[in-house]
């Protein structure tokens, strides 16, 4: 009785010194934010700024009130520097007609992001190298950096690379979640078709090193993977993957794939869907893959996905235990970290493309994964590579390289 009146009596304080710790967190987070260069490999928002009426991407949004997760002033807000826009078109048919359609629709993407850009040129820059970005960081503005998301937009016409390099274009993921002229996916319920990387696909990676745009391995079939892993002359990285030996599902990498891709000196970018960080049971995985064909399906209108991203979001309150939290986030960078050391991995959180973490709702609330960072007793050098100082050096090895 009388250790419980102990207790009791030093509950007050046990709880007080708790709550001093965390502000001292929050504040050493707030500081390395401050100084740091943060930027996210993976970000959607360009799907609201194509498919939801009204959508301004310069206008703060609310996440419980439309479930955006993304708009430069809650970038501002959160203190994420930079993130790559990805100009994402879901697999459709791969005639010379739907190629050229495809071809359009990404040109209409990119126009839309520099359209958005220009508007707010006063807080925000187009930036397609490491010193831009760290150039527009010591001006005060946000970068965007553009990405693709899926190569069916380049075809069979390798010569559309130069053009959408020239419109900012800086990373390709070769393929989505169905096989495609270039590249086997992960995702395709086909299975194989070329074996991995295709013959087209292997020009179009000579190309890409050309020309300084990097290869991005997510999505990939694990061949395709290893024929990237021997095709390019320069460090690749995954712009939105997490860990296979801590949530098994053929949308991460293995141990072995890691180990291979820093070794090459890339980068693995985690991704903050919920069900490529923790396994959700049986019943919802098939839900919510069945849900998912269906968003990704290219004649998908916008109110389909509306309804179908409802849907998903019905699941996790059914299941809100299946919810990944910021720990579980970290627990990713862990394994990364103690399997290849802190220069290899990075975040590319798939906001507005599925990303569901308790914590970290919107991008304005990213800071709590560096406050976990701390608390796992990472540095804040390490936490700057984490954040982006990784992804930029992989960023000035594939310029560097195409100077060549
Ligand atoms: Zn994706």
């Amino acid at each position: 009785m009388k250790h419980l009146y102990t207790f009791l009596f030093c509950l007050p304080f046990l709880c007080f010194a708790q709550d001093k710790a965390e502000k001292r967190l929050l504040k050493k987070a707030d500081k390395i934010h401050a100084k740091a260069y943060t930027v996210d490999t993976h970000a959607d928002a360009p799907i609201n700024m194509m498919d939801m009426e009204g959508f301004d991407v310069g206008a703060k949004h609310n996440y419980d009130e439309d479930g955006t997760q993304i708009d430069f002033p809650r970038m501002k807000e959160g203190g994420m520097d930079a993130m790559f826009f990805a100009v994402y078109l879901g697999q459709g048919k791969r005639t010379p007609e739907a190629n050229a359609e495809a071809k359009e629709k990404a040109l209409k993407i990119f126009a839309k992001i520099h359209d958005a850009v220009k508007t707010n040129a006063d807080k925000v820059s187009l930036v397609t190298t490491a010193k831009e970005g760290y150039a527009a960081h010591k001006q005060g503005k946000l970068g965007v950096f553009i990405g693709m998301e899926n190569g069916w937009p380049v075809g069979t016409d390798l010569s559309n690379l130069k053009l959408y390099y020239d419109l900012g274009l800086r990373y390709i993921t070769l393929a989505h979640s169905f096989n495609n002229d270039l590249s086997d996916s992960s995702g395709d319920p086909q299975g194989a078709e070329h074996g991995g990387i295709s013959k087209i696909g292997e020009a179009c990676i000579a190309e890409m090193n050309r020309l300084g745009i990097v290869v991005d391995v997510s999505h990939l079939s694990d061949s395709a993977f290893y024929d990237v892993m021997r095709l390019s002359k320069v460090p690749v990285f995954a712009s939105h993957s997490s860990c296979r030996a801590l949530c098994d599902v053929k949308r991460n990498m293995t141990d072995d794939m890691i180990k291979l891709l820093a070794s090459k000196g890339g980068v693995i970018q985690i991704n903050f869907v919920a069900d490529f960080l923790k396994k959700p049971s049986a019943e919802v995985a098939v839900s919510i893959r069945t849900i998912r064909m269906q968003v990704q399906k290219a004649d998908a209108t916008p109110e389909d996905k509306k309804k179908l991203n409802a849907e998903l979001r019905q699941i996790k309150y059914k299941y809100p235990s299946d919810v990944p939290t910021v720990k579980d986030v970290a627990n990713h960078i862990d394994h990364v970290v103690k399997l290849v050391g802190i220069d290899h991995v990075g975040i590319g959180m798939d906001m507005d493309g599925g990303s569901d973490v308790i914590g970290v709702e919107d991008v304005s609330k990213i800071k709590n994964v560096t406050i976990e960072l701390l608390r796992r007793g990472y540095s804040e050098k390490d936490i700057k590579k984490i954040w982006g100082g990784n992804t930029m050096r992989v960023l000035a090895a594939a310029e560097n390289f195409s100077k060549k």
